[in-house]
Parts: C-alpha cells; structure tokens; sequence
C-alpha cells in the first residue's frame, strides 16, 4: 500500500457513520438444501457482532422452493428483500442485481453456500471502520477445490494479470464488503459483460485483503462445470484486455518478414542453382500453417465482435420479476 492513500483512509475513517446499516447479497440459485442453514449461522453472526443488517437474496430463476423458503423467510420479518429474476441470468447479472436493491452504508457480497465463512464480516466491517473503501477475502487455503480448478485458476490470474492494466488479486473471489461509494461506482459501469471480479477491481478505491481458509460447500452441488468456467475465462479477459486483438498485427508482422527472408533465398537459390521443381511438401506445410493462423486471428476478432453485439443491443443486464420485501428494510437495528 503505498503512503500517498494513507491521508485518504484517514479521512475516510473519520467521515464512519457509527452504526452502518450491512446489506448481505447473496445470489441464489438452487439453494433449498443450504439456505436455511445459511440463514441461520448468518443472523447469528450478525446479531452477535450488534451490526445492523439487511438481507438482499436474488434469486437468480431457482427451479427448487428456494424462492418459496425465502418468501416465506422474510413475510415473517427477516429484514431485507428478495429480488426475484425473471429467469437464470448468471451469477454476475444476480450480483449486479443485488447491489442495485442494496439499501446499506456498505454491501458484502457473499455466497449461499456457506463457503464465504460468516464469522469474517464483523471483520471486513472493521476493515471498513479503518478506512478502508474494499475489504476482500483472499483465499489462503483452496484445498476444498480440485487439483485441476486450483491450476487453471491460477494460471488465469496470471494471464489476465499480464493481459489487462488492472491487477486481480491471486485467489480472491467474490466475497467482500464493499463501501456505498463503491456501489456507486460499480452502478455507473454499463456494460453487459458483468465479469464482476474485474469490476471490482476496475472501480479502485482503497482496499485490504482479509486471508481465510475456504470450506468446502455446506451443502447443495456446485453450479459451475469447466466449459462454463473456460467461457467465464475468455469474458473475463476479453472484457479486460485488447492484447488478444493486437497481437496478430505482430504475429504478422513477425511472419511476413519470415515470408521474405524466405523468398530471398529462394530467389538467390534459384539464380545460383537454376529452377528445380520439387517443393509439394513446403508449400503445403506453408499452406495449412498459414491458413490455420488465419482461421483462428479470425477466431479471435470474432470473439469481440460478438462482445460488441451483445453491448450494442443494450439490453437490460438483468430482468425483476418480483421483489418481495421483509418487514422492515430500513435502518434501524434488528434483534
Ligand atoms: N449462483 C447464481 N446463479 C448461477 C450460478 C450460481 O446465483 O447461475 C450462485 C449460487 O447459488 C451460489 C453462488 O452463486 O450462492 C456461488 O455458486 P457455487 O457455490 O455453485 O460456485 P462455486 O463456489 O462452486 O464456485
Ligand atoms: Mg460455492
């Protein structure tokens, strides 16, 4: 961190409200075997930690009773709202949903699953009494995960940190608290492609990393398989990035000049040693390399155009079909 963000943290400290109001958002599809449990260690740790608290569930077209335990939840006064979509949208357009119908001084964004331990928000919100505009989970242990997720995660953080001018921390996920004037921020980017983890860390402002152990999932299967996973990637780094675009101008810059120092000793072969005939094999090994750089340069301006598509239809990130409010979604404090 360096020292020139310090003047400003302190003057954030300063301007805490006392008794901040904590949205909780949490993006739900299918979670009827976890959410209760969910519920339950969560109002603990909030009404243990005397933090005033409101729950933001969107649900994110659940075809389960998730959205009937949760309706019923909050008709018997748990404060907060669940935002129902119209279909599944994803995780991303659920969370952007959920920071939209986010009423409090700061949101944490935490999964259902319970894999984003509770016990760490009376923490983030600490950080936050520091000063800090962002306090992130940063995973420390990831041995819940597979051999083969821990890898290419990894490996993405790496390539999408070399790719694109902003730096995703290694192994932080999507759990964090973040300050109003983040969600702000984050409500003015417009676009379709919600690769929130860049969002996040596009947006700025000040922030501190709070390492946990990740468990593994309370209970329910996980939504995520690797072909969505690998889409996911290419969002992530075509959203971020442009170097996938540019490197053909090098890549064929670097071939032509290949191209005519072969020429050259072809035309200087041929003058010394007269025409020979024979060369099926090189052309066609030129051929097919060629023709194979081609198909996939173009492979890769398609896959921003098709970005651009979908950015130019300007359709909503999200549709609400209903938001059920809780008794009381205001700010006073809730037992
Ligand atoms: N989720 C969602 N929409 C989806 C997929 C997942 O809202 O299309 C929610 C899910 O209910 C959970 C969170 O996103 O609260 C994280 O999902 P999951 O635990 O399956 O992901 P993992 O932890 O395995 O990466
Ligand atoms: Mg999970």
């Amino acid at each position: 961190m360096s020292d020139t963000i310090q003047p400003y943290i302190a003057r954030r400290k300063a301007a805490r409200p006392a008794s901040p109001l904590v949205s909780l958002i949490v993006p739900v599809f299918n979670e009827e075997e976890v959410i209760n449990q969910f519920l339950k260690v969560v109002s603990e740790v909030m009404t243990g930690a005397g933090l005033a608290h409101e729950f933001v569930f969107v649900d994110d077209g659940s075809r389960d009773t998730t959205a009937a335990i949760l309706s019923e939840r909050f008709a018997a006064g748990l404060p907060g709202r669940l935002v129902g979509l119209s279909r599944n949208f994803g995780k991303e357009a659920a969370l952007t949903a959920g920071l939209d119908h986010a009423k409090g001084d700061v949101a944490v964004v935490l999964d259902a699953d319970l894999q984003d331990p509770p016990e760490l928000v009376p923490q983030m919100v600490d950080g936050w009494r520091a000063g800090y505009d962002v306090v992130y989970g940063l995973r420390v242990d990831r041995t819940s995960d597979t051999a083969v997720k821990r890898g290419s995660a990894s490996a993405f953080y790496k390539l999408f940190n070399k790719l694109s001018n902003i730096d995703l921390p290694h192994n932080a996920g999507d759990f964090r608290l973040i300050d109003r004037t983040v969600i702000e921020a984050l409500k003015e980017l417009p676009e379709r492609n919600r690769f929130m983890k860049g969002l996040f860390a596009w947006v700025g402002f000040s922030s501190m990393a709070l390492p946990y152990e990740r468990p593994a999932r309370a209970a329910g299967t996980t939504k995520w398989n690797y072909w969505k996973l690998w889409n996911f990637a290419l969002d992530g780094l075509t959203g971020f990035s442009t170097v996938p675009l540019r490197m053909w101008t090098y890549c064929g810059a670097g071939v032509a000049a290949l191209a005519f120092a072969y020429a050259l000793i072809l035309v200087l072969r041929t003058l010394v040693f007269g025409i020979d005939m024979p060369g099926y094999a090189s052309i066609m090994t030129a051929i097919l390399f060629f023709s194979g750089i081609q198909l996939l340069s173009i492979g890769v301006v398609g896959e921003y155009v098709a970005r651009l598509f979908n950015e130019t239809k300007q359709r909503p990130i999200y549709l609400v079909r209903d938001v059920i409010a809780g008794s009381h979604s205001g700010k006073e404090t809730d037992a």
